[in-house]
């Protein structure tokens, strides 16, 4: 990771309370919560056909290959569809209403679509097809969550010059 460390800690937000329930990691999950805690988004790729998958998994979906490796994306991305939750279906996020949950395509990992929550945003203005970009949350010291804001004319100027 180059991105400047004061940018990072700049957005250093908690969205979420520490009273929500907290993802729980199998054995083929576990990596990549481990590489989200060192707020690197990964994604599992096929060795053999170098397709994308996610969730993690055992056996690559489209060549049963078992071979596969980890790899990073920026967190760039576009909504693929949304919803604004504004019951408390949790009650621990009954005063966090309205929030919004959405999928997530990425930048650089064609295939996967990632669910998480979209932050910063009046949920009346979120769009299908808006830019969106990461920002970590720290839920503890060892668990890291990707959500996502809307995208930044800066974004697309740090952008500039990265090869994707
Ligand atoms: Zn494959």
């Amino acid at each position: 990771m180059s991105a400047p460390v004061t940018e990072q800690a700049s957005e250093r937000r908690r969205w979420f309370p520490d009273t929500m329930p907290m993802p729980a990691a199998n054995s083929e999950t576990i990596g990549w919560w481990e590489e989200a805690a060192r707020h690197r988004l990964v994604f599992q790729r096929c060795i053999s056909c170098a397709q994308f998958r996610h969730p993690p998994g055992p056996v690559c979906p489209q060549c049963r290959s078992s071979e596969a490796r980890w790899e990073e994306v920026a967190g760039d991305g576009v909504v693929f569809t949304y919803t604004v939750v504004r019951q408390a279906f949790v009650s621990a996020l009954a005063d966090r209403l309205p929030y919004v949950v959405a999928a997530i395509d990425l930048d650089g990992a064609a295939g996967v679509r990632l669910v998480s929550n979209l932050v910063d945003v009046d949920p009346a203005e979120v769009q299908i097809g808006s830019r969106v970009k990461l920002v970590w949350e720290d839920m503890g010291p060892a668990l890291a969550v990707p959500r996502f804001r809307p995208a930044r004319e800066s974004d697309r100027a740090r952008a500039t010059g990265t090869a994707r």
